[in-house]
């Protein structure tokens, strides 16, 4: 069995042996199982894994994600600590991350938002449109938790920033007294040639705005994002992460024609 993820192993009481390298083909057919490998070129793995894409209970390039999203979740603690009487998450993806915040920083994790779990991830609606209605329709806060209180509310990452916009509208609507934004991945500036769609570079928000603008622009009290320095100290094997979406420096050449702009969002695969 073949999977992209290791929690599809747990489920089927399969056992995890090893994962498919970058640059290794798998051919299985009625022969049996056979390798075939590229020749060594730089490793580049998507640190943007450990962030958001996978899921907790996975293990990826050799390491547990709970672990890796944990260590995120306090170094963001040590590096934007936060005057406040509760942790909540911007659930499911920054969950563990807050978990890691709340440990560091002494303060409580409470659940102040309920997910429905009936909608799917938002960055992958392609329209803006669709986005709205679906981050009305997934989230709820939890008023007995929030009311009063000074929140910070850990997210896993900003690309948009419409769907934080909303939701720190939510939290407060349901009467948190102030809202303090932290980010456990660093800005988001550049846009993703390999194949993962999270938008194009006019439509990042931290590529044109100052941090203080967009808080401003979601309605935050505070926002402080995990340093680039800081993410790839906790991340497994940093340096031989691409971090490209954070630093603009891409592990491959890139066709000028792409860093325009006019390819922008051409790679299939999909993030807000
Ligand atoms: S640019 Fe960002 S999302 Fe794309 S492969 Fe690199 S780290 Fe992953």
């Amino acid at each position: 069995m073949v999977a992209s993820e290791t929690c599809a192993f747990d489920i089927i009481g399969a056992e995890y042996v090893r994962s498919i390298e970058p640059g290794e083909i798998v051919i299985i057919d009625e022969r049996g199982i056979e390798s075939r490998r590229l020749p060594k070129a730089r490793r580049a793995l998507c640190v943007f894994e450990y962030i958001y894409f996978s899921r907790p209970d996975s293990i990826i390039f050799g390491e547990k994600v709970d672990k890796v999203r944990r260590h995120l979740g306090k170094k963001l603690a040590e590096e934007a600590p936060c005057d406040a009487d509760i942790v909540i998450a911007i659930p499911d993806s920054a969950n563990t991350a807050a978990l890691g915040y709340a440990g560091a920083s002494g303060l409580r994790f409470e659940i102040g938002l309920i997910r429905n779990h009936y909608v799917g991830r938002t960055f992958i609606v392609p329209h803006q449109r669709e986005r709205d209605l679906d981050v009305k329709v997934k989230f709820n806060p939890v008023s007995g938790v929030l009311r009063g209180k000074r929140v910070v509310v850990v997210e896993d990452s900003i690309v948009r920033g419409t769907t934080l916009k909303q939701l720190v509208r939510l939290i407060r609507s349901a009467g948190a007294k102030e809202i303090h934004v932290r980010v456990s991945s660093p800005p988001v500036i550049s846009p993703c040639f390999y194949g993962i769609d999270m938008a194009s570079r006019g439509e990042l928000i931290a590529a044109s705005h100052r941090v203080k603008e967009i808080a401003d622009h979601i309605g935050a009290d505070s926002l402080a994002y995990i340093s680039v320095k800081g993410m790839l100290s906790v991340v497994p094997a940093g340096k031989s992460q691409c971090a490209a979406c954070f630093t603009g420096r891409y592990p491959t050449d890139i066709p000028a024609d792409f860093t325009k702009g006019q390819f922008d969002n051409v790679c299939g695969a999909i993030i807000d």
